[in-house]
């Protein structure tokens, strides 16, 4: 269950180094190699899944349960302000990686982060338009 070129498969492997913060039966969570902010983590199943659609239920539901393991842990030890949760799922949303894995960023209340987009009220019609091609059918 693991691709042989694959970063995030090696460090599960013990191959490539890192600093391993916690790890269970599905997962381990090491820190990122160009922190976002003070404590900023990865959590990823040891199974090798590319992403948010290839991943099975119960490996994305120990990663989540372990990322808000890790969101505890920044807000108690590192006395974070609060925490974002972050995944980015294909190319077009910033993933670079391609093994599954949940950013867990800390934010403080004067870190340099702020939101890629500037919320501005939608269209509605257009806003229907995307739930009607989104919703059940
Ligand atoms: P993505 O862009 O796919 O959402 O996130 C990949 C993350 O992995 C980036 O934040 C990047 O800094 C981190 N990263 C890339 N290569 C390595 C590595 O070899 N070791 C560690 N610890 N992090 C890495
Ligand atoms: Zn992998």
């Amino acid at each position: 269950m693991r691709e042989q070129d694959c970063i995030f498969c090696k460090i599960v492997a013990g191959e490539l180094p890192a600093r391993i913060v916690d790890e269970d039966e599905l997962t381990i969570a090491f820190m990122d190699i160009a922190p976002a902010t003070r404590g900023h983590a990865l959590v990823i199943p040891r199974n090798h899944a590319a992403d948010l659609l290839d991943v099975g239920p119960e490996d994305l539901a120990g990663t989540a349960i372990a990322a808000a393991r890790l969101a505890a842990r920044a807000k108690e030890r590192l006395g974070a302000d609060g925490v974002n949760l972050l995944n980015a799922c294909g190319s077009a949303a910033w993933q670079t990686v391609f093994h599954f894995h949940i950013h867990v960023i800390p934010r403080y209340e004067d870190d340099p982060l702020r939101l890629p987009w500037v919320p501005a009220v939608g269209d509605p019609a257009e806003i229907q338009a995307a739930a009607q091609e989104l919703g059940r059918e």
